[in-house]
């Protein structure tokens, strides 16, 4: 029994076992070899191993997903046996007497480019099939048994040294029991989708990856980010008693399903989700959010390989209004880069990704992206009630330069007769230090602000959130932040604009108080943490979260805050 303490992430108990991801990247190397047929006989025998594997995800993905979802293992076996992708590259390994790996890399290179170049989006998105094909070809050839998301075993616990939010976001939750990886922290998009899925999480454990054998016995805590390996029967024992608790504790926040959020003086708040793609909406409604108070769109654009035309998205967002209508919802438009990268859309590698090509600055470069996702937008807006956000604003220009591609798309669908919502607001995250400090100014332009506390927090400060080594910096509750967080809420409450919190700070039941007091009525959150909010807000007055907001500001560091809101550290 070996027992280790990681970054406490996505919080329940899980009991599994491990099932280890290769998320590495492939590096495929150019190798000059004496002889080419024995390089073409391997090339061959990874070709049938490969074939067996697909065959063997396959049937599995039939029984448990569908035939459609299996549908992608049966175009992977087509092109295995496609002679020209063969011949390409046993071509390749004689002509240039090269390594397998390097010859079927680059023949797969060759038609994904082919692909890609397609009009078709149907044959662009093959070039993703493709490249996924050769990865698993390769490590074949390498040795390397490629273990993927897509044939893990239910009740796994899931291994990575990382995991991207787009392999995150497509994991099956009724699959996997828990998640744990080397690196990452609370703070990343791979978490919070981990705490949407309820999948518990521990991240940061260094080497977890080195420590662990597949099909291992595992359990953990989430919330307490406690894992041990090989556990003994009184500790396995414990963790199916805790597990045991967290279902009870459960069970009793249903109770607050379909009740006001009230405090006891009479104050209403809302409690709204945030979702990521339109599956979580069944989400949002088995714990009874009140609309959606954060779409993250970005997810609509990975785990394939061009972006969803304006067709696709008018359908998915139309999918989400309506199935929400009247419920409000705030879709915010492509928050790409920082830590997530889309390869198609081609951000050129930086030093510091979020600092960089970021948000609206990259839709505001890339103009077709915005206005096809704008124009989408727009045409959904009519089946339910729409409000549209731009994140990562930092200065009146950028915003009033994307309130201008939004009425030049209006001016277009208009001369082409397609119709729109007539009202639908236009508001801002305000999530950069700038923008809240000017946020007196920018309430001008806008019809409501929402505040992004998990950027925010990154940026006042300086603490790069996917960075686990500066981790303990990461502080929502430090005064800085506080004290933005509040002149934010004034500066909207003075122009009469709605202001509400979407950044992972809404959800924590500690300090809901202490926002209701700044005068925050909109929380959005991880649907899971609707009920819990719920019953906070009905137990307490404003009155008196009010008086706990002199207290706090009071305070000269994150620990005396934490203090007075009875957090322990
Ligand atoms: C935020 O920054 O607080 C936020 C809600 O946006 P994201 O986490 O997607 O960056
Ligand atoms: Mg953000």
């Amino acid at each position: 029994m070996r027992k280790l303490i990681g970054k406490p992430t996505s919080p329940g108990i899980a009991i599994g076992r491990a099932f280890i991801v290769s998320t590495s990247k492939l590096c495929v190397e150019k190798k000059a070899v004496e002889a080419a047929e024995p390089e073409v006989t391997r090339f061959q025998r990874a070709i049938e191993t490969s074939k067996k594997e697909i065959e063997q995800i396959r049937d599995k993905s039939v029984t448990q997903l569908g035939k459609d979802k299996a549908a992608i293992f049966e175009s992977h076996l087509l092109m295995l046996d496609d002679p020209e992708l063969m011949t390409a590259t046993e071509d390749t390994i004689r002509k240039e007497k090269v390594n397998a790996e390097y010859g079927f890399h680059s023949a797969v290179e060759h038609f994904a480019e082919m692909f890609e170049k397609m009009e078709d989006p149907y044959l662009r998105e093959r070039a993703s099939d493709l490249r996924d094909l050769s990865d698993r070809v390769v490590r074949t050839l390498m040795g390397e048994k490629r273990a993927d998301l897509s044939d893990v075993t239910p009740g796994s616990v899931i291994i990575a040294h990382d995991l991207a939010p787009s392999d995150t976001a497509n994991l099956d939750p009724t699959q996997v029991s828990g998640i744990l990886t080397d690196i990452g922290g609370k703070n990343s998009h791979t978490a919070i989708i981990a705490r949407t899925f309820e999948i518990p999480a521990v991240l940061g454990l260094g080497d977890i990856t080195k420590k662990v054998q597949n099909g291992e016995f595992i359990v953990l805590d989430g919330e307490k980010g406690e894992v041990i390996l090989d556990p003994d029967e009184a500790t396995i024992n414990r963790f199916k008693e805790l597990k045991k608790r967290d279902e009870e504790t459960k069970a009793e926040l249903e109770t607050y399903l379909g009740q006001e959020s009230i405090s006891l003086d009479g104050q209403k708040v809302a409690l709204l989700s945030n979702i990521s793609t339109p599956k979580d909406v069944l989400i949002s409604q088995k714990y009874d959010g009140e609309g959606v108070g954060l779409y993250r769109t970005e997810f609509l654009y990975m785990n394939r390989s061009v972006p969803p035309t304006e067709e696709e998205q008018t359908l998915l967002y139309k999918e989400v209004l309506s199935k929400l209508n009247p419920k409000p919802v705030v879709i915010r438009t492509l928050d790409i880069g920082g830590d997530k990268d889309i390869s198609y859309l081609k951000i050129p590698h930086e030093s510091n990704p979020f600092l960089g090509m970021r948000a609206i600055r990259y839709c505001l470069k890339n103009r077709e992206i915005f206005e096809t996702q704008l124009r989408a937008l727009l045409r959904a807006s009519v089946f339910g009630n729409l409000k549209i956000m731009f994140p990562l604003i930092t200065n009146l220009e950028e915003l009033l330069e994307a309130k201008a591609v939004l009425e030049s798309v209006k001016d277009k669908l208009k001369s082409e007769g397609i119709p729109f919502a007539d009202k639908i607001p236009v508001g801002i995250m305000v999530e950069t230090p700038a923008a809240a400090v000017i946020s007196d100014t920018i309430s001008r332009h806008v019809d409501f602000f929402s505040i992004g506390t998990n950027d925010l927090t990154q940026y006042v400060c300086a603490v790069d959130r996917v960075n686990e080594t500066v981790y303990h910096l990461f502080d929502s509750l430090h005064p800085a932040v506080l004290r933005l967080i509040r002149t934010v809420i004034e500066n909207g409450k003075k122009a009469g604009i709605s202001v509400s919190m979407c950044g992972e700070l809404a959800g924590s039941p500690q300090v809901i108080p202490l926002l209701l007091g700044m005068g925050l009525t909109e929380f959005s959150m991880n649907p899971a943490s609707i009920l819990r909010a719920r019953k906070v807000v009905r137990s307490i007055k404003l009155s008196e979260c009010k008086t706990l907001v002199d207290e706090v500001l009071k305070q000269e560091t994150a620990q005396g805050i934490r203090d007075c809101l009875e957090i322990s550290s």
